[in-house]
């Protein structure tokens, strides 16, 4: 496999970057993960663009122009013989001091690892996921801006250890007022009397690409949505539950804080929308 370091394509061996590089030390920088289907990237404008915003609201240069970046992503693809697959773009401040200050950092770091994704088991989408409330709450935005993709995944990080040492493989964040935020990866939705619901960016939650995909796939399967704030009891008796995200696509979620959803099984609902959500992806994106 051949990854993309600053300028050339090298070995997986050989990609390695500075111990000073301030997204090292720091977790100073920005991220995408982006999928392949079928020799085509999916939406990979709103991905450039996301990276690009996150990359301005941390006053963070990037390092090439959306042109370059959208032609190395595909060259990343084609070098690896790949047409299937998942890419992780990552933009960091580059290498500088020990100091926080991000003078004197640069130029800009840029890795793309395009590589096979390992998807998620396929009980997870038949069965549902079970998920749980944990303690460590989402970043509100005025710690950090939610929209922005960062480097820094500490509390997501340790909300999944959370879920996970209490045995489900997902964990629901709330934000410091109580309201629902998202899962620690992943958006998070509900149907409650036939109108799909998201909490709004502004309580936490990333602008997922999937999330955007989602909300524009309900209004044409003639589903009403709405972005408003839930608590962890708008939840609980909900009709359905489900979340989404890039590698994710469209998950079911069948028990939130052992409360079952509707009837415990995936809802007739989640299932159209993850069906047209197979069906978009293979026919729209850009061709490597
Ligand atoms: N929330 C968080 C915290 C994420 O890291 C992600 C991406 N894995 C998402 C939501 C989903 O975003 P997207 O659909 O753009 O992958």
């Amino acid at each position: 496999m051949k990854v993309y370091l600053n300028g050339a394509f090298v070995e997986k061996e050989d990609a390695k970057v500075s111990v000073f590089d301030h997204g090292f030390l720091y977790g100073d920088g920005v991220f995408e993960g982006i999928r392949l289907y079928g020799g085509s990237v999916f939406k990979l404008e709103e991905h450039l663009i996301r990276l690009e915003q996150s990359a301005k609201a941390l006053l963070l240069q990037m390092p090439v122009s959306r042109d370059e970046m959208r032609e190395l992503v595909c060259e990343s693809c084609r070098v690896n013989g790949l047409t299937d697959g998942y890419i992780r773009l990552i933009v960091t401040r580059g290498v500088g001091s020990l100091g926080l200050s991000p003078k004197g950092c640069g130029p800009s770091g840029l890795v793309i690892i395009a590589d096979t994704i390992e998807l998620f088991p396929a009980r997870y989408y038949e069965e549902g996921l079970k998920i749980v409330t944990v303690p460590t709450r989402r970043l509100g935005p005025a710690a950090l801006p939610p929209m922005v993709k960062s480097l820094n995944y500490l509390n997501n990080i340790l909300a999944k250890i959370e879920a996970q040492s209490l045995g489900y493989q997902e964990a629901l964040m709330l934000n410091e007022q109580g309201y629902v935020a998202e899962c620690s990866g992943d958006n998070v939705f509900i149907i409650q009397g036939g109108i799909l619901v998201t909490p709004p960016t502004a309580a936490g939650s990333l602008r997922g690409i999937t999330r955007d995909v989602i909300l524009e796939l309900a209004v044409e399967l003639g589903i009403p949505v709405e972005k408003k704030d839930l608590t962890r009891y708008d939840i609980w008796i909900a009709d359905e539950c489900f979340v989404s995200g890039t590698a994710a696509e469209v998950v079911p979620v069948v028990e939130v804080d052992s409360r079952k959803i509707g009837d415990g099984q995936p809802g007739a609902q989640t299932r159209r929308l993850l069906a047209k959500f197979k069906d978009l992806v293979s026919v729209g994106g850009t061709r490597i």
